[in-house]
């Protein structure tokens, strides 16, 4: 049973229907309509050392990075972050540690202009577990569900540093290519940048949590649709070329971490997309377009080719 299997019987199952909830389990944030012309978004994620972060980490990373990923997940709705709680299982209240995490989480708050709260303190294994808050204008959040055939695919930006910075954690490489790496994978930017265009012009949305691939795969899945992207415009980050050689492509699309977006927009609303984010100086990738047939597809050279989705996965 897998990640999303499970979640699907043992809770999505439990699903009980309301007027008010717009979007349940399912897409990056649950959508909620709490007033005319305003809803809701509310997300959760957890970062469990070891898996999401080693706990030998400047406490500092770890509460920044922890902030940032559920940012991401408010900014794949095409929402702003408003509040956040912060739920902090510890080993041991050590004051230097609190410290660290604490001005680490200062710093992600303030960039955001996010409020904190509330939350949880517990002793256990170290865990931080953050729900976060937003709002969207009434009909303006993006779904997974929303990708149309013939609708064209974009990047954010780059993928594949922060899973090649993993790939490395116990590796010695050139000293500026691992402070690169490392800055990939601790400091993400969720693009909240985003919001305007998305909410003019995005049919549907995911953030690159797990892997373009599986994220992409998303959208698919819920909009029953697939993809075919054009692998020779894929934004490889050039220091996955630089150590993956050939297998650049196959690392980056399966590789997790990168919190950049992956969005659709319309045919007929392309030409309006590209000048506005050329105005806002917002540089975005054309990687592929939806198609009929279910399933992935790359196009490599003149060929096409099925590709399995594959991200990181819990279980
Ligand atoms: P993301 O990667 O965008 O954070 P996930 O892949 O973690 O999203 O989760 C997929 C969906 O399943 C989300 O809508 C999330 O809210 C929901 N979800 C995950 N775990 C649970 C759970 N234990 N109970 C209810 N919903 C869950
Ligand atoms: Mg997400």
């Amino acid at each position: 049973m897998n990640e999303f299997s499970l979640i699907e019987k043992y809770f999505k199952a439990l699903t009980i229907p309301a007027k008010d909830v717009l979007l349940g389990i399912g897409d990056d944030a649950a959508c909620i309509h709490i007033e005319k012309g305003k809803n809701l978004l509310i997300s959760t994620d957890t970062s469990v050392a070891g898996t999401h972060f080693l706990s030998t980490w400047d406490p500092y990373d770890i509460a920044y990075k922890a902030l940032m990923v559920n940012i991401s997940d408010i900014a794949a709705m095409g929402g702003i972050p408003w509040w956040i709680t912060l739920a902090l299982t510890l080993p041991d209240a050590e004051p230097s540690w609190l410290e660290r995490f604490s001005s680490g989480l200062k710093q992600g708050l303030e960039q955001f202009n996010i409020a904190l709260v509330g939350g949880d303190t517990t002793r256990g294994p170290l865990n931080i577990t953050i729900t976060i808050f937003g709002l969207v204008e009434e009909g303006k959040e993006i779904r997974r569900s929303g990708a149309k055939v013939g609708d064209k695919i974009y990047l954010s930006g780059s993928i594949g540093a922060a899973a090649l910075a993993v790939s490395f954690l116990d590796h010695k490489i050139d000293a500026n290519d691992q402070k690169i790496l490392m800055d990939k994978l601790q400091k993400p930017t969720p693009r909240t940048d985003l919001q305007p265009l998305l909410n003019k012009f995005a049919t549907s949305a995911v953030d690159i949590s797990d892997g373009l691939s599986a994220d992409l795969n998303h959208i698919c899945v819920e909009s029953k649709v697939g993809a075919i992207i054009d692998f020779k415009n894929l934004p490889i980050h050039p220091l996955v070329k630089k150590y993956q050689g050939e297998k650049a492509i196959e690392f980056a699309i399966t590789g997790g971490d990168d919190y950049e977006l992956c969005f659709t927009v319309s045919e007929k609303d392309e030409q309006a997309f590209l000048k506005e984010a050329a105005k806002e100086k917002i540089k975005c990738y054309s990687i592929g377009e939806i198609e009929a047939q279910n399933g992935l597809r790359a196009k490599i050279k003149e060929e096409v080719r099925n590709i399995k989705p594959h991200g990181y996965q819990h279980f």
